[in-house]
């Protein structure tokens, strides 16, 4: 712990202005960055890919908290209850491995899955953002 927090620290100082994970500290510029959607082209970044993945939704939610207080003192549009959902409602992204698997997916479970990225043998379908996240969005209390 006490290295991967030494890592961590050496890291940052190597990647001055660089954003970094809440849990780990790594620096975007040495570790991906795990996006969660909250609204149609825009997502918030708290955790790094390996915490996130290491963490469940309400482990996860008090770096999301963090994130977004920091939006707070500057201002932002963006309520509290549509992070808080997109946080919790999250799903992973599939991946598939060829088109017509994704194809038969995406009719067999229509509105789940609306975005497709990848190469011609490779997919990976995305979760559609919560119908949670839309309705904090539509009547947001925070
Ligand atoms: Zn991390």
């Amino acid at each position: 712990m006490k290295c991967s927090r030494l890592r961590a620290w050496v890291e940052r100082c190597l990647s001055p202005g660089y954003a970094y994970c809440g849990r780990c500290k790594r620096p975007w510029s040495f570790v991906d960055g795990h996006a969660t959607p909250y609204a149609e082209g825009r997502g918030c970044f708290p955790l790094c890919e390996s915490c996130w993945e290491q963490l469940a939704p309400v482990t996860r939610l008090p770096f999301y908290r963090i994130l977004w207080d920091s939006w707070a003192k500057h201002g932002t549009e963006v309520p509290w209850a549509v992070v808080d959902a997109a946080c919790l409602y999250e799903r992973k992204p599939i991946e598939i491995d060829t088109l017509e698997e994704g194809m038969a997916i995406i009719k067999a479970l229509p509105g789940l899955w609306d975005c497709v990225v990848g190469e011609v043998d490779h997919y990976q379908l995305r979760p559609t953002l919560p119908s949670q996240v839309r309705e904090a969005w539509a009547n947001p209390q925070q």
